[in-house]
């Protein structure tokens, strides 16, 4: 029998699936003849069986390298329901067990074996991979999650960037690297890293063309949840993001008041609640899940309606992968967003309060700036998402909010120098509610003790209110013409872009928040 008719057999007798999907029959094909592989496909694509085939149709075992020990073993249940042989080695097996296992490799027992990276780096492990080399024999290697490999990726893993010695001590056998989130910048990095300059490179489209997307400002986030959902998804099931445990807490205490069964789900809950609520989101119909990013890799529900977020991802990849858990059945979903001011300067304290080098922080500001840049956009979100990712698309797309009703926008260039001046004047250290205290001429202690009530931008910003500045404001540091400072208080400072903005050399054109909200009630109203 030729491999690819081999591989077939395997996909319609061992998974029951009539059909390959999007790249799948060529990437499988191309690891038959033994080539190297980089597969680029969204999540919900099917990488997984990229590799599963035609480890199962060659020879010898498959390695799958994949940081995700805690779904290893669902993984491996779910294979041995198929009738798979699979078994995984991670720090979580005892000592009988992993001898067990590795006695049943080198007996030819075992087809699929899922290894932690650190796990694989050992010595131990790779003369256990030699001696199986030369005995059964090694099918292929899969590195799954590959974007790992990339520091300017937001999982990245040291451990996966000495991967590359699969290729120097196993050079003749194929591997493929797989992943769900790569810009040209992360793909090269794959490509260098894991030493797959002669690799075949499958790359899908990253549209989800069936996700319907929506950022709004968060003034009443909470409110305009419960309505986006009791609208649009009053018995579907759906996925909430929260930063914090404590919002995730409330949120799902709140969402069940209003009557529906929300389970909340983050890292400082036990394990066997956690699994609970996890199972029950996926079996039983229209639960929502409340949770931090702690939940979601790895997690196949093909129903999900919804993915919400009350709180701002910190990069767009983040954004991708975590709303890509949305309408993985391809029926129409929705990816609804608020995010308010606060979050900008609670992520931008999180980033800098962490223990990553100088230049990591620079890559998540870079990061968090973009996905700023994301939310502020008054075109096409999908166009802006899929340029990100290295595909540029033609037109706008139609399903997003800005497509569907364009955001309207006013000269604020006015503003913008009011506020910016009162930055200045008062010394670049003053967080975002001091400085709105001043332009509005707020009678306050804390003012008069700093005599910025004697400033010339004391009171100069009464015609707008304290909601419309802090939108000004969310906008301004939002496309960088204001900074949210690194002591971890929030000072506002200025920029290099600011100065132009001064001087009034350039125009400046904002979303209109206020006016928005007030034309959507008009035409419910008509
Ligand atoms: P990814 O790892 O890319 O997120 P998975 O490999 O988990 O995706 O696959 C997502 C879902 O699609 C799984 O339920 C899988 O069984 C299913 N699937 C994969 N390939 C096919 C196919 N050719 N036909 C039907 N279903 C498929
Ligand atoms: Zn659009």
């Amino acid at each position: 029998m030729l491999p690819m008719q081999r591989a077939y057999q395997i996909l319609n007798n061992t998974y029951g699936y009539a059909d390959f999907r999007l790249n799948q029959q060529d990437i499988i094909g191309s690891l038959l003849q033994g080539r190297d592989v980089l597969a680029l496909m969204p999540t919900g694509g099917g990488k997984s069986l990229c590799y599963q085939i035609p480890a199962l149709a060659r020879d010898g075992v498959g390695i799958v390298v994949s940081p995700l020990i805690a779904l290893m073993q669902d993984q491996v249940d779910a294979l041995q329901q198929l009738g798979i042989r699979a078994a995984f080695l991670n720090s979580t097996l005892n000592y009988g067990t992993v001898l067990q296992v590795e006695r049943e490799l080198l007996e030819g027992e075992i087809d699929l074996l899922y290894v932690a990276p650190e796990r694989l780096l050992g010595e131990k492990m790779l003369a256990l991979l030699e001696r199986l080399n030369s005995s059964v024999g090694i099918a292929l290697f899969a590195i799954d999650e590959a974007h790992c490999v990339s520091q300017w990726g937001h999982d990245f893993r040291p451990e996966y960037q000495q991967l590359s010695v699969l290729a120097e001590r196993f050079p003749g056998i194929p591997r493929i690297a797989l992943t769900a989130t790569a810009d040209q910048r992360t793909r090269q990095e794959i490509i260098q890293q894991l030493r797959l300059q002669n690799a075949d490179v499958y790359i899908n489209s990253f549209d989800r063309p069936n996700i319907h997307y929506t950022i709004r400002q968060g003034q009443n986030a909470r409110q305009q949840l419960w309505r986006f959902i009791a609208d649009n998804h009053p018995q579907d099931a759906g996925i909430v993001y929260c930063l914090s445990r404590k919002k995730v807490e409330d949120t799902a205490l709140w969402l069940a008041e209003q009557g529906r069964v929300a389970l909340p789900y983050h890292a400082g809950m036990s394990a066997d609640t956690r699994r609970e609520h996890q199972q029950r989101f996926l079996r039983e119909d229209g639960v929502i899940i409340v949770a931090t990013i702690a939940f979601g890799m790895g997690i196949d529900k093909p129903d999900v309606r919804f993915v919400a977020h009350l709180s701002l991802p910190k990069s767009i990849e983040a954004y991708y992968q975590e709303t890509g858990r949305a309408g993985r059945d391809g029926q129409p979903s929705n990816a609804w967003m608020a995010y308010g001011l606060q979050d900008v300067i609670t992520l931008r304290q999180m980033m800098q309060e962490s223990t990553a080098s100088e230049q990591q922080k620079r890559v998540e500001h870079h990061k968090l700036q973009a996905m700023l840049g994301l939310c502020e956009m008054t075109t096409c979100r999908r166009q802006a998402l899929l340029e990100y990712f290295g595909e540029p698309t033609p037109e706008p797309c139609g399903n997003c909010d800005n497509c569907q009703s364009p955001p309207e926008v006013w000269e604020a260039a006015v503003a913008a120098q009011k506020a910016l001046s009162c930055v200045y004047r008062t010394g670049q250290r003053f967080g975002v509610n001091y400085i709105i205290d001043v332009l509005l001429g707020k009678d306050d202690s804390r003012i008069r003790q700093f005599g910025h009530d004697q400033l010339s931008t004391y009171g100069i910003g009464t015609e707008h209110s304290q909601a419309e500045w802090r939108n000004i404001f969310r906008q301004l540091i939002a496309l960088g013409y204001l900074s949210v400072d690194v002591d971890g208080h929030g000072g506002l400072r200025l920029t290099d872009k600011s100065r132009p903005l001064l001087r009034g050399e350039i125009e400046l054109h904002l979303r209109k928040e206020q006016m928005r909200e007030r034309v959507r009630k008009e035409r419910n109203r008509a």
